[in-house]
């Protein structure tokens, strides 16, 4: 492995290859554009779309292509060369301004919730000039990327970036002008930060090939327990295994070379689960970088003969896989507003981000589980998982108790004011120690940061972080429109007057304890806090016509757009369940089934041939009418699940179909594991047709 700083980067056309390649006066005004966030200025394009391409062309580059996040999830390219006729009619390389800031991949098999009529059937996508060109190398093709937006042609929104950067306009007025109310006047931009944990499981290249399961659905359908589990809690941080240090290395070496900033790589809870973190970037970057990470990962395992896969349950019976979105928010001059200072001032900020927060979570946690709702991530949230699907915030002991003083604090004189400000200095920076302590909250303060744990490892994490940019935002609408009524007093005191309301407020989405309890979920309930089970029941709270305004408020998405994106998400649940179902069905049909006529024939044989010998064979005749009646349980069992399939055609919409997939669908697939499951540990080994977990979870 070289040295990192030699080749951090050296595949993105960087700042340092801008300012070689570009004049001074394209090279400022582009920078410009970038601090801004504005779209590409058309006067510069051509100069600097004819430096990237030299610049991708030396590097060995052939194609282009622009790259987008769809509603469905993943990425999307289509690769064009760079090739076109000259006026002489030959073969030239030429990559002009209007093919970087604009392109028309055909939209009509991109899911737009029914937005785009096949008379409209075109979306254009535009470069996002603050998150940098990059080249792809895939065995011996090298493309020059593009980072995107996606719009269709009317302006609706078809991918996640295009929201993810209203968020960040919104959340940048209400946050200037919170600070400019606090009297700062430094503050120019807000600047988010994003740090995204990612979990992940490999398997065995050969091992996988065995498992239709896993190769259609990235999950197991059936599997019994295996002896050895996560039990003897002997995987977490332990030694990593030989064959994935050469995996680890190989991959930061790819992600360094894409100016991916990988930190911190470990072995998870499970067997053979992992995570790899990064250092923390303006959240645009880190979600690129996350999905980027996510396609390299896939590459490097193929490599070395390992499978990865980031679905959120891929194995029954030990952890799933999330990914945990740190989140912070601050400004161009690097202030971290989730940060306590020495400033009486920034503390109030600090105080008032805080509640803003609050407010937030309080107000829409519906919203914020349905945006990590999908088929994957059912399995961690609302399953007896981590974390659990309620929405709670966990602030740890010493915040919570400088909370609690200012809930019960009279008025707010210089003494007291002076105290809470001590209080937010002396914060303790949480300690991994301290944080790890309560892992079982979705939302955890750690520090000068928020950690949103509900995420799938499988998700694009910027419906997250749009989402919490969201919430965020409306605690700064709402915390200015309060302190308003106060505006005759000094700005500290009426914050703090405001704060204690808020504090008061939000009161019930403050959960310090074991957020799987039993009582836990009583007492939410108790509290009014929405709890969805599954993807249909959490998909409508964006429907509500709260979580609509906010949207629109936003300016991130309109009512349509959310009817759209709803419409996609239960789109997406349905097929994912589908393939499920049909794969299970498929499997114990033309897998398990022979698996059982085998062992049936050879106890029989077994049997005819004890008899011969004289013996009374009355056990293994027992035996094989045993095997017979497996055979006919599965059989019915599997029958069962393709009526669920038949009928849930006939459901008048796609979310009652959505509804009944889940329920039925749900009961039948785990009923016809259950006797899969019991078949695999009483057929003879070398008739089982698949690896079993014991294989999958310790071979690497
Ligand atoms: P842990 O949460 O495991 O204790 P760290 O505090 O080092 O470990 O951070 C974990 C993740 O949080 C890393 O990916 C890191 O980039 C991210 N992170 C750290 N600080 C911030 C911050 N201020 N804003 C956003 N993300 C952050
Ligand atoms: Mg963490």
């Amino acid at each position: 492995m070289s040295q990192i700083t030699k080749i951090f980067g050296e595949l993105t056309f960087s700042r340092a290859v801008m300012r070689e390649k570009l004049s001074h006066n394209t090279y400022e005004r582009l920078i410009s554009t970038i601090h801004t966030g504005n779209p590409l200025d058309e006067s510069i394009a051509e100069p600097v779309a004819h430096a990237m391409k030299e610049w991708a062309i030396a590097e060995g580059a052939t194609h282009f292509t622009h790259w987008f996040q769809p509603q469905r999830g993943g990425t999307a390219e289509k690769h064009d060369a760079f090739i076109t006729y000259s006026e002489t009619g030959d073969i030239i390389e030429r990559f002009s301004a209007k093919q970087l800031i604009q392109s028309e991949p055909d939209a009509s098999s991109f899911p737009s919730g029914g937005m785009r009529s096949t008379f409209e059937a075109r979306g254009y996508t535009a470069w996002d000039p603050t998150s940098p060109a990059f080249l792809l190398e895939t065995g011996n093709a090298k493309t020059l990327v593009i980072p995107c937006v996606f719009l269709s042609w009317t302006g609706a929104v078809l991918d996640l970036k295009t929201p993810f950067l209203r968020s960040m306009r919104a959340l940048n007025d209400a946050g200037i002008r919170l600070q400019r109310l606090l009297g700062n006047r430094l503050a120019k931009k807000i600047v988010v930060n994003c740090g995204p944990e990612q979990e992940y499981f490999v398997v065995s290249k050969k091992l996988y090939d065995t498992r239709q399961d896993l190769r259609i659905c990235g999950r197991t359908l059936f599997g019994a327990a295996p002896a050895k589990g996560q039990q003897m809690e002997d995987h977490y941080f332990g030694a990593i295994h030989p064959k994935m240090i050469k995996f680890m290395v190989e991959l930061d070496h790819e992600l360094y070379r894409r100016g991916i900033p990988a930190k911190t790589r470990h072995n998870e809870v499970s067997p053979n689960q992992f995570e790899i973190a990064p250092l923390y970037e303006e959240a645009n970057l880190a979600i690129d970088h996350n999905l980027q990470a996510m396609d390299v990962m896939r590459q490097v395992a193929m490599r070395h003969d390992l499978y990865i896969t980031m679905h959120e349950k891929p194995f029954a019976r030990v952890n799933g896989s999330g990914k945990h979105v740190n989140w912070s928010i601050g400004d161009n001059t690097g202030t971290n507003y989730l940060e306590p200072s020495a400033s009486p001032l920034k503390n109030i900020s600090f105080l008032l981000t805080l509640g803003a927060l609050m407010l937030g979570v309080d107000k829409f946690g519906g919203l914020l589980r349905a945006c990590v709702a999908d088929a994957g991530n059912d399995h961690r949230l609302g399953a007896s998982e981590a974390p659990p699907a309620i929405m709670s915030i966990y602030l740890g002991e010493y915040l919570t108790r400088l909370i609690d003083e200012i809930e019960r604090m009279g008025k707010p004189t210089e003494q007291v004011m002076a105290n809470i400000n001590m209080g937010v200095r002396n914060l303790p920076r949480i300690s991994k120690d301290y944080s790890d302590r309560n892992r079982t909250s979705p939302i955890a303060f750690t520090g000068n940061k928020f950690e949103f744990r509900a995420v799938g490892s499988s998700q694009n994490p910027s419906e997250s972080v749009t989402l919490l940019n969201q919430l965020c935002t409306y605690g700064f609408f709402t915390i200015e429109k309060r302190l308003a009524a106060h505006k005759d007093k000094d700005i500290r005191e009426s914050a703090l007057l405001v704060l204690k309301d808020v504090f008061k407020e939000t009161r019930r989405v403050r959960f310090e304890g074991n957020g799987y309890s039993e009582e836990w979920h009583k007492q939410a309930e108790k509290l009014g806090l929405p709890n969805a089970k599954n993807t249909p029941a959490a998909l409508n709270a964006f429907l509500e016509p709260e979580a609509i305004e906010l949207m629109e408020k936003t300016h991130v998405l309109n009512e349509r757009e959310v009817c759209a994106k709803v419409e996609i998400k239960l789109e997406n649940y349905v097929k994912t369940k589908e393939i499920e179902y049909k794969t299970a069905v498929n499997i114990a049909k033309t897998e398990i089934l022979p698996a059982v006529v085998r062992q049936i024939s050879a106890v029989a044989s077994a049997a005819a041939a004890a008899k011969a010998a004289g013996a009374t064979s009355k056990v293994l005749t027992a035996e094989v009418k045993k095997f017979d009646a497996m055979y006919s349980d599965i059989k019915s069992r599997f029958e069962a699940l393709e009526a669920v399939l038949n009928k849930a055609d006939d459901k008048e919409n796609l979310h009652k179909k959505a509804v009944y997939l889940a329920d039925a669908g749900e009961k039948a697939l785990s009923m016809l594991r259950e006797s899969v499951d019991q078949a695999e540990q009483l057929l003879a080994h070398e008739f089982w047709p698949m690896a079993k977990y014991q294989e999958l979870l310790t071979v690497l």
